[in-house]
């Protein structure tokens, strides 16, 4: 019997855990939005591989945007997507005022 990697069972267990929403296709960027920072594995939880920011790169807490961890998994991967330059398709913005209001904690989407 093959002894499986470390790192496919951390993929696998934050898969079951954050990435299921993400189906076969975008599992790592729900787990790269994963808000856990106490969990003992979400600095070595798989993470979108490409182009993600230096904020999310760094794999330390203290790097987030205030309010990271409060945000909906939507929100936070808008966020995440929009510091890679994929600007929200309807505002254009990608501010961190926008995503707090896409998960309805203040904020404007102006
Ligand atoms: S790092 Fe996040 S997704 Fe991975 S096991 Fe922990 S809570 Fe779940």
């Amino acid at each position: 019997m093959k002894m499986p990697s470390l790192r496919g069972a951390i993929d696998a267990k934050c898969r079951d855990c954050g990435g299921q929403e993400g189906g076969d296709r975008f599992w790592r960027l729900h787990t790269s939005a994963c808000p856990v920072t106490a969990c003992p594995l979400w600095n070595v939880r798989p993470i979108a591989s490409r182009n993600v920011p230096a904020w999310l790169a760094s794999r330390n807490p203290a790097d987030l945007p205030d309010g990271f961890a409060s945000l909906t998994t939507e929100a936070a991967i808008s966020l995440i997507r929009g510091a890679e330059g994929v600007m929200h398709p309807e505002t254009g913005d990608n501010s961190m005022k926008s995503a707090l209001a896409a998960s309805g904690q203040g904020g404007s989407a102006k």
